[in-house]
């Protein structure tokens, strides 16, 4: 049984003109035929393309990695669909929410109401660096990433598919680790610095440091996110590729099987 991420959105630091900001899909069929679905990160006008290929509403899990709203500000959107869209009256399950320590907060500031924890559509299971969990057939370990506000990357795995999302950070020891685990097939990474000859450290990764990364990884592929919205992508492809030479840019709409 293949397990495919989906991008829905890949823009970095804020939407751009072509694509929602982080945003995407790993989904995954089970013996049963039954079609699991986790969305990973839900920046901002996620909701929006999120909704092309499933039902928001009905997803099996929302992984978040940081509270900037290139990453969570659809968190407070999914709850006013879940709420009040086609499938109310059905009253789907809660949907666990998976991320750093507070990060159900977030929705409270969008909404407006500081008390406002999504709790009716959410069940919030904050996770920590080396905690494992589980949802249907996917594995989750989440590690601490090196950002300005606490971050969590995440391994996800189904089957023999491994897929690392990196969410925002430098390079770090604890995402290397992931990167270097036996049976990685896909990594996800972010290359959030281009803009700048000389970057202030632990924010983001450029095009060289991620190739670096994922490189540590024997076989998995690369799929490069996360560039600025303002930023050409290609100079930071072409940087990865000097290390990762299968890399490919992230792309809205585009499926890759792991
Ligand atoms: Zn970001
Ligand atoms: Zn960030």
């Amino acid at each position: 049984m293949t397990v495919e991420l989906t991008i829905v959105g890949c823009a970095g630091s804020t939407a751009g003109p072509d694509s929602a900001a982080s945003c995407y899909m790993v989904s995954h069929a089970d013996a049963d035929g039954r079609t699991w679905r986790l969305v990973l990160d839900l920046g901002s006008g996620a909701i929006g393309p999120l909704q092309r290929y499933c039902d928001p509403a009905r997803v099996d899990g929302v992984l978040v990695s940081h509270g900037h709203p290139d990453h969570c500000a659809d968190l407070g959107a999914l709850d006013v669909l879940r709420r009040y869209g086609p499938s109310r009256d059905e009253d789907p399950p809660r949907i666990p929410l998976l991320g750093p320590e507070g990060i159900d907060r977030r929705i409270g500031d969008v909404s407006g109401d500081p008390a406002d924890r999504g709790a009716a559509t959410y069940d919030f299971r904050p996770l920590a660096h080396g905690d494992v969990t589980r949802i249907g057939p996917f594995t989750i370990e989440a590690a601490r990433a090196n950002h300005p506000v606490p971050a969590l990357a995440f391994l996800v795995s189904a089957g023999r598919s491994t897929l690392l999302y990196t969410g925002d950070t430098d390079r770090c020891a604890e995402v290397d680790a992931l990167a270097a685990r036996p049976g990685v097939s896909l990594i996800l990474g972010e290359a959030g610095w281009a803009h700048r000859e000389v970057n202030p450290p632990g924010v983001h990764m450029n095009g060289d440091q991620l190739g670096r990364m994922a490189a540590l990884s024997g076989r998995a592929a690369l799929v490069v996110t996360h560039v600025a919205s303002w930023v050409d992508p290609e100079p930071t492809l072409v940087q990865a590729r000097a290390h990762a030479p299968g890399a490919v840019l992230a792309r809205p709409g585009e499926t890759h099987a792991f």
